[in-house]
């Protein structure tokens, strides 16, 4: 074994001390911090990163440079991990190292022996299992007294408990090195994004006694509410007791006066001013809310330990905002401080954390908050369940357009197949609803109204609850925690507005998403798909109608019965985003979609227009196609059923001048979807210009509008500058455009998407997190495509990924104006793109 030669290895931590976080780890960087600020830190030592490496190696300090560490005040010291970030943990603390026969029989006089015997005790019984990993029963905080602690450890390892001061220090601090090696620690650690060799510094500190005479003891201090974030002082005192374990007979008293038993506040009133006093400059100075380690031997304070008060979604944002709005820090760092997706805890219901849960299942995560409901699985019984005023979980295999109104009625969604963006996802999240998709545990029988998961069977009617942020199903009802849209949450998001470098807008396709939209305060709608305008029951039986005319006039009489519905439906929502730029998506789906699927429906639809159920049933078989999401549907369907995208045109040119009238005038953008040529999109705008050209003519008002196309195919992003002649914008289709690079099916990939991520076949799955290299690759050359033939064109993202943080950071460097998602995800959208823009 040779010594450590570097004299930097350790050093005491002073005002002036050359500590740096990235060699001394986070902790002793914050002691030194105490220290600058005066607070009675007991002394302290900090061993480099390098030094502990060379520790684990077998390198010890040499026996001088321990005992120097070590002989000082009552001659015991902790050793504390200090890693370079406080949430990759680290092996726990040892107390009362040095302690041996002598300096127990110097105890026994200062502080008595019960005092002296539990220090010896504990330390015996850390040393027995920590660093000679010796049985932890045999040496349990309950078993046993300090000499039979002694004799076990003597017969376990056939020497004499070390009684060398610097030779236990030399072992704790090797263990301690190693354990920050072992395999399991290093998982644990990269799981929480640590790299993998994340170096470890130590401290070593003298050791302020909490068993002993008078008030003694230790605790914790913080000035804020762990969970609300509001003000309050919260903690705790534990008379005579050091570190976690607590001894029997000990006292635990209240911090402040409190009715319910004794406090600190009132036992020790300076010790306790000091203590607030403390907490109040370490906000300040540390610009956090900070959790106070602290012991008190005989009322004399020692502050030991500064770590950042942990805190739910809810109280990071309250913390953030209260520390800029004293002027602690700044607002820019009030918007970095909180992470993004925590804003989505406080849009919804949450299951309470502390709350026992009773999990069935788990599947993808597609629309996060949690609600308990009867299980039902059709969309006709979740409608049912509404009408009779019961709460309902909407349970299918996937969903369907047609059970777009089922998900409306239910107060949340479960499906056994599907991914991130598969139909139920993008609905459920449009509608704020929570929602697990791809749950493949689970095996529904539609007949027999039951849901198999395992050896567990769930009948229609029973209660589930559906977290959509975890993606666990759970059997019965959950306790919840309330969504807080609160002052602090405002303020975090005004001030995030101010910062950021893009606009973010909402994908609203009703008048109830526009409000949402608004309420969440989206910069406009970047996506309103219109197909969704066509499923209620007066627009559907008009719909099938047109769907099953023969000739361009029957068409047509269809489409002008459908035409005011859609003006109506245009002109609420102008006016409801007042003024904000508002992006209508024509048509898009195939026209299949609007059909029944099963006999029964196709008999109501053949008695509903009075046709032969032959000829219902053939034009439904004439339609069907091998692979609907690349057949004839979006600018296909356009330019073979013209008639479809002229009725929309008309009705959105009728709504822009009806909602002109009362304000500003409304400038309409028009999205063109699915196109692969420029060629599709001349010949749609040919005829919607005509389209404008007769409403001009026939009401004499004017009007303008904006025409941009979807880049959804992977064509269309390679000819970007083709296409953006004739476009006044592009807006990347990131859910298309991963589902054709890939040759992904959305629908169906969440069957295997969970292997293929546990294999690292993909990082992430592509739906979720924008795939950068081959999807986001498509986005920049179609960006950069466009620009170079029209420099002033508007780009933006409509996708699943314009609310997802990681997606919108990569939009931003690829020069986006704008990203538009789902409201609910509007806040997210609005915190992550003011990050990236800082
Ligand atoms: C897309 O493909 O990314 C898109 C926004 O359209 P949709 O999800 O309606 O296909
Ligand atoms: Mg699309």
């Amino acid at each position: 074994m040779t010594a450590l030669t570097d004299p930097d290895a350790i050093v005491k931590i002073t005002p002036t001390a050359g500590i740096q976080v990235a060699r001394h780890g986070w902790r002793a960087k914050c002691l030194q911090r105490l220290v600058r600020m005066d607070l009675p830190v007991p002394t302290s030592f900090a061993i480099s990163a390098e030094a502990v490496r060379g520790i684990a190696a077998g390198h010890l300090p040499d026996r001088g440079a321990l005992a120097a560490l070590i002989e000082r005040a009552e001659g015991l010291v902790s050793v504390r991990p200090s890693a370079a970030n406080p949430a990759w943990g680290g092996p726990g603390t040892i107390l009362n190292v040095g302690i041996n026969n002598e300096c127990h029989a110097r105890l026994v006089q200062s502080r008595g022996k019960p005092a002296a015997d539990a220090i010896y005790l504990g330390f015996v019984q850390s040393f027995a299992v920590h660093v000679a990993r010796l049985d932890p029963d045999m040496f349990s905080d309950n078993g046993g007294d300090l000499q039979s602690a002694l004799r076990a450890y003597e017969s376990e390892t056939d020497e004499e408990f070390p009684q060398d001061p610097a030779r236990q220090l030399a072992e704790v601090l090797r263990s301690m090195a190693r354990a920050w090696d072992g395999p399991t620690a290093r998982l644990l650690r990269q799981a929480k994004g640590a790299p993998s060799q994340a170096p470890l510094g130590l401290i070593v500190q003298d050791m302020a006694l909490a068993i002993g005479p008078g008030v003694t003891g230790s605790g914790s201090i913080q000035l804020v509410d762990s969970v609300t974030g509001g003000p309050g002082i919260t903690g705790r005192f534990r008379g005579q007791t050091q570190g976690r374990a607590q001894r029997e007979g000990t006292e635990t008293l209240y911090l402040t006066r409190d009715p319910r038993g004794p406090s600190l506040e009132e036992a020790a009133p300076e010790v306790f001013a000091d203590l607030v006093r403390y907490g109040v400059a370490c906000r300040e100075r540390l610009r956090e809310e900070m959790q106070i380690e602290f012991a008190i031997s005989d009322s004399n304070l020692s502050i030991i330990d500064a770590v950042r008060v942990q805190r739910s979604s809810r109280a990071s944002v309250r913390i953030a905002v209260a520390l800029a709005h004293d002027g602690v820090i700044p607002i820019e760092e009030a918007v970095t401080r909180v992470e993004p997706r925590a804003l989505s805890d406080l849009l919804h219901y949450q299951v309470d954390p502390r709350a026992p849960r009773d999990i069935i299942a788990k599947g993808i995560n597609a629309s996060p908050g949690a609600a308990t409901g009867q299980i039902v699985f059709t969309a006709a019984a979740a409608q049912a369940a509404e009408a009779r005023g019961e709460r309902c979980v909407l349970v299918r295999r996937e969903t369907v357009p047609e059970d777009i109104r089922g998900m409306h009625a239910a107060v949340a969604v479960l499906t056994e197949r599907g991914g991130m963006t598969s139909h139920a996802a993008v609905i459920a999240r449009g509608i704020g609803l929570p929602c697990i998709v791809g749950a493949s545990g689970i095996s529904i029988d539609t007949r027999a109204r039951t849901m198999q998961v395992g050896t567990r069977s769930f009948h229609e009617g029973e209660l589930i609850t559906i977290d959509g942020t975890s993606g666990e199903v759970l059997a019965g009802e959950a306790e919840m925690l309330e969504p807080a849209l609160d002052d602090s949450f405002t303020q975090l998001l005004e001030w995030a507005d101010s910062l950021c470098r893009i606009r973010i807008r909402a994908n609203a396709d009703t008048p109830e998403d526009a409000r949402k939209a608004r309420m969440f305060d989206a910069q406009g709608i970047g996506l309103c798909r219109t197909e969704h305008m066509f499923f209620d029951d007066q627009r559907l039986p008009a719909m099938r109608e047109m769907i099953f005319a023969d000739k361009p006039e029957d068409r047509r009489l269809s489409l002008e019965r459908l035409l005011p519905m859609q003006r109506s439906d245009f002109v609420s929502l102008f006016e409801i985003m007042a003024g904000l730029p508002v992006t209508i998506r024509l048509f898009d789906p195939p026209l299949h979609e609007f059909l029944p699927h099963d006999r029964e429906g196709m008999r109501e639809l053949a008695e509903s227009l009075d046709l032969p159920l032959s000829d219902v049933t053939r034009r439904v078989e004439a339609l069907s196609e091998f692979n609907p999401m690349l057949g004839m549907r979006g600018v296909r369907l356009g330019i073979t059923v013209p008639e479809i995208y002229d009725m929309q045109a008309r009705a959105i040119f009728e709504a822009t001048i009806e909602a002109s009238k009362n304000g500003e005038p409304v400038v309409p953008e028009i999205m063109i979807p699915l196109v692969s040529a420029r060629r599709e999109v001349e010949l749609v705008k040919t005829r919607i210009d005509a389209v404008a050209a007769a409403v001009r003519n026939e009401t004499r008002q004017d009007f303008t509008y904006r025409l941009g196309v979807m880049v959804e195919t992977p064509r269309a992003a390679l000819r970007a500058g083709d296409i953006a002649e004739h476009a006044a914008f592009l807006s990347f289709g990131t859910n298309d455009l991963t589902q054709m690079t890939y040759g992904l099916s959305r629908d169906d990939a969440g069957r295997f998407m969970g292997t293929y991520v546990g294999q690292g076949v993909f990082a992430e799955d592509p739906f979720h997190i924008l795939d950068r290299d081959g999807v986001g690759e498509l986005v920049a050359i179609g960006a950069e495509r466009a620009r170079a033939q029209a420099p002033g064109i508007i780009i933006s993202v409509c996708g699943e990924h314009g609310g997802n943080p990681e997606s919108i950071a990569f939009c931003l460097r690829a020069g986006v104006n704008y990203v538009s998602c789902s409201p609910f995800r509007v806040p997210v959208a609005r915190l992550a793109a003011a990050q990236e823009s800082i």
